[in-house]
């Protein structure tokens, strides 16, 4: 029988899991804090900032929402920064991603305080990474790390593909997976859109991460049976539905629940995970900011 990963209720454990350390913090009079920095007009990052802003008050972290409007000067965004790194008051700092073009987004990455960067992407702490020193995961390789986990799949030995090499999910997530540590000992293939024969890769593997942003690119005919497979794409297609879209991943879910041990439904997958180890990094830079030793997950 394929396993059917829930994200959702591995999710659910995570936050739970989170309210020992975030009582742990108030019993010293800390409680965490997020700022969030949207600098934009897009409805789907309006989304994405919204949607952590609410997971912040279920748990008891404080957010405090910035909002830059997208024509203002990069000088602006800049600042801002500069006042949430300095305010000893605010323990996490996420610029939402994308930034308007006449911003440089590695610029804003460079700006953030590193023990501050909940979204792991300073150069700093993606050394700390790669050198297997990690200070905060990128949420949703971490996310990913504590699903398969879930799973019961113990990922040393085996043979993994990620598919995708974008810096906040292909690279963090092969890091992760080559490290000498829990969770890492897999020896791992990484595919990218030069890659010649996807197939020959994906099909020999135990461990098929997929994350190229094509809608059900992946299929049964090129998973190896009994594979692990999970499903980060989350695309947007036309379909015969009331407002004539819905989601679909990167991996065609019908084939492959065929062949596969475990799978990630889209929605409800890799998703909530990535939203739930947003907490744990806020907790986390609170716990080190703080000095104040706590139980995570
Ligand atoms: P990206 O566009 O930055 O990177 C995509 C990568 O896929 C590139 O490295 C490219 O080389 C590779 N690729 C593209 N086409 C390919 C092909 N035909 N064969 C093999 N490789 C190919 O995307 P990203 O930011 O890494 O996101 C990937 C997907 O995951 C998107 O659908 C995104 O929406 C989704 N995503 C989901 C979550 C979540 O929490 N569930 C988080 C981040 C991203």
């Amino acid at each position: 029988m394929t396993e059917i990963l829930d994200g959702n209720a591995v999710a659910q454990s995570v936050r739970d899991d989170l309210a020992t350390a975030i009582d742990q913090l108030a019993d010293e009079g800390v409680q965490p804090s997020l700022a969030t920095v949207l600098m934009s007009d897009d409805p789907a990052s309006e989304t994405y900032v919204s949607m952590k802003q609410d997971d912040c008050a279920e748990v008891g972290i404080e957010a405090i929402d910035i909002e830059i409007d997208p024509e203002a000067d990069a000088d602006e965004l800049y600042d801002t920064i500069d006042d949430l790194n300095a305010d000893g008051n605010v323990n996490g700092i996420l610029v939402q991603m994308p930034v308007p073009d006449h911003v440089d987004d590695r610029a804003v990455l460079r700006a953030i305080d590193p023990e501050k960067d909940v979204d792991g992407f300073h150069p700093e702490n993606v050394g700390r990474l790669v050198a297997g020193d990690a200070r905060y995961k990128p949420c949703t390789p971490h996310g990913i790390q504590k699903l398969i986990e879930s799973a019961g799949v113990d990922t040393e030995g085996k043979d993994a593909v990620v598919v995708g090499r974008s810096d906040i999910v292909g690279k963090p997530m092969a890091n992760l997976l080559v490290q000498k540590a829990p969770g890492g000992n897999a020896t791992t293939t990484v595919c990218h859109s030069r890659t010649e024969d996807l197939a020959a890769k994906t099909g020999e593997a135990d461990i098929v991460i997929a994350a190229a942003g094509v809608p059900e690119m992946i299929d049964g005919e090129m998973l190896k049976e009994g594979a692990t497979v999970i499903d980060v794409g989350i695309n947007r297609v036309d379909a015969d539905t009331e407002n004539g879209s819905e989601l679909v991943g990167d991996v065609d879910f019908e084939s492959a629940k065929e062949v596969a041990g475990a799978i990630t439904p889209v929605p409800g997958g890799v998703g909530p995970m990535t939203r739930a180890m947003l907490l744990y990094n806020t907790v986390k830079a609170a716990s080190r900011q703080h000095g104040i030793d706590v139980d995570l997950p």
